[in-house]
């Protein structure tokens, strides 16, 4: 995407409502001109737009799009403490010429000079072109795309999810791939950042300790948007995103750090940051807003008669994890009815949404693996009780649901273990008698685990040990799903390197699952 000035001049830049007073053009061309009291001026030249743009949650009609102005990204931001509007612009081409809507915003301190606006007025399921302009500097340019009507015949929809992007570990090459692929959409499931400290002999460095203030995640967050390969796949489409743990902190559950020194007033306290920050770096809608340590982020998009898109929060609302030790022998707790994934409210949404879906395919977006992933040590079964496998009441629960409902191929994607894998959901996991529910694509990460290999030790026992699992590879990357009304698609695409650039992008493998016929096959 490249930056364009067009005809937006500098006189007819908007500046400071705090000079100007509570000045609204919004709708009209704009022309109030900069005045020596423009809080801008504090920006001292420096580029304002250095984290890019983005745009995301798109309905029929409307797609928010997001910038936020930040002269000193690592330092806070390096704004003045007050209101800035910004103008913006949406066109139906990339030049900027056939511009369709445009209006001003206004940039608040309290949010770190963040913009959404929520575009309304579009046409359905079409190609639309953005960006901002403030203190007399545009910013890039971005494309972005409505949602199709819902309930319109869509022959084809296509969609990339992503997730786990350790910056330490290596390059984002995999969003430099993403950006140049024909997508309507991009779906993160989470570890957008990671909240820890410096690590030596890593491949990039982190700009601080562990994050434990508002002002820690915001730089955090800084440091990963100034990634030009991380902008480019923002620019290039919009994005529906959840979160998961390192948002907050590694292995969180509800209320709970995994660090049991950590009690829960403050754990909370670091969650409201954690989560004002995630909200004020992505281009969430207003509902996503945070109310203190909470946030809705279980919500639902539609893709015409093709897709219902359900995003699910497997972090916020979730019982404490089961057991002694992350991968453990199941014990009692891991069977607790009581124990939950979604939490009530979510899960009695999700129950209604499976049971009103009138799409050809029912997805849920979400974090941790769903599918049993058992591992042999020793003679004993071993699960990881960070994931599904840790809360089995509570995903036969879900999966009885399924079954009872019968959602339209039902499709789950995750994301969090950084390593690729597909296969079968059953009532029954390891029981090919039991009958096939739906289908899981786990995807790999883009950066977190560093260069990976296709397959481990470890890997090939899990294989071994769950016959619903019919694919694993251990490479960074991301997930391409192209969605027709009779076939999904997932294509596994990897690279052999991140811990240096510019590695070429492969396909590893192909599942494709007919509508009806749920379940991963072996290739
Ligand atoms: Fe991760
Ligand atoms: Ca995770």
């Amino acid at each position: 995407m490249r930056a364009v000035t067009g005809q937006v001049s500098r006189r007819e830049v908007l500046l400071g409502t705090a000079a100007l007073g509570a000045v609204s053009v919004l709708g009209t061309p704009g022309c109030v001109e900069a005045t020596p009291q423009n809080p801008l001026a504090a920006a001292d030249g420096r580029r304002l737009f250095t984290l890019g743009v983005a745009s995301g949650e798109p309905l029929p009609g409307s797609v928010v799009i997001w910038t936020r102005l930040a002269p000193d990204p690592l330092g806070g931001g390096g704004m003045p403490p007050e209101p800035v509007r910004v103008r913006w612009e949406v066109a139906a081409d990339e030049a900027m010429r056939k511009v369709v809507k445009r209006g001003t915003a206004t940039a608040r301190p309290e949010f770190a000079h963040s913009l959404h606006v929520e575009v309304m007025g579009l046409e359905p399921h079409r190609w639309y072109w953005y960006r901002f302009d403030a203190g007399g500097e545009a910013s890039p340019v971005g494309r972005t795309r409505t949602a199709p009507s819902a309930g319109a015949g869509l022959d084809r929809f296509r969609l990339a999810f992503t997730s786990c992007q350790n910056y330490q570990h290596g390059y984002f090459t995999a969003y430099r791939h993403l950006a140049a692929e024909d997508l309507d959409l991009v779906v993160h499931l989470g570890d957008y950042i990671y909240e820890g400290r410096v690590r030596r002999n890593k491949v990039r460095r982190h700009n601080s300790g562990d994050c434990e203030t508002l002002a820690d995640y915001r730089n955090r967050y800084a440091l990963y948007k100034l990634d030009p390969d991380l902008q480019a796949a923002h620019a290039a489409f919009p994005w529906y995103a959840v979160s998961d743990d390192h948002e907050v902190r590694n292995d969180y559950a509800n209320d709970r750090d995994s660090d049991p020194g950590m009690d829960r007033a403050a754990f909370l306290r670091l969650r409201a940051a954690a989560y004002r920050a995630y909200y004020e770096h992505m281009p969430f809608r207003a509902a996503q807003r945070p109310v203190g340590p909470t946030m809705r982020l279980y919500r639902a998009g539609t893709m015409g008669d093709l897709i219902d898109l359900n995003l699910l929060d497997t972090r916020q609302y979730r019982t404490h994890q089961p057991c002694a030790v992350k991968w453990d022998e199941r014990c009692a707790g891991t069977m607790d009815a009581g124990a939950t994934m979604l939490g009530a409210a979510q899960e009695a949404w999700l129950g209604a949404r499976l049971h009103r879906g009138a799409a050809r395919w029912t997805v849920l977006a979400q974090q941790v693996p769903m599918m049993r992933r058992m591992r042999m040590s020793r003679g004993a079964a071993l699960y990881n009780m960070d994931k599904w496998d840790g809360y089995v009441a509570a995903r036969a629960r879900l999966l009885a649901a399924v079954r009872a409902l019968r959602p339209d191929g039902l499709i789950v994607l995750s994301g969090d273990v950084h390593a690729a894998w597909a296969g079968t959901l059953r009532q029954d996991f390891g029981d090919p008698a039991s009958p096939a529910l739906g289908t899981e694509f786990v995807g790999t990460s883009i950066a977190s685990g560093g260069d990976g290999r296709a397959m481990r030790p470890r890997a090939r026992r899990i294989l071994a040990a769950n016959p619903d699992i019919v694919f694993h590879d251990g490479r960074r990357g991301y997930t391409r799903c192209e969605v027709t009304r009779q076939t999904w698609r997932s294509d596994y695409r990897v690279l052999d390197y991140v811990t240096r650039p510019g590695a070429p992008m492969e396909t590893a493998a192909s599942f494709t699952i007919a509508h009806g016929h749920p379940g991963a096959e072996p290739t």
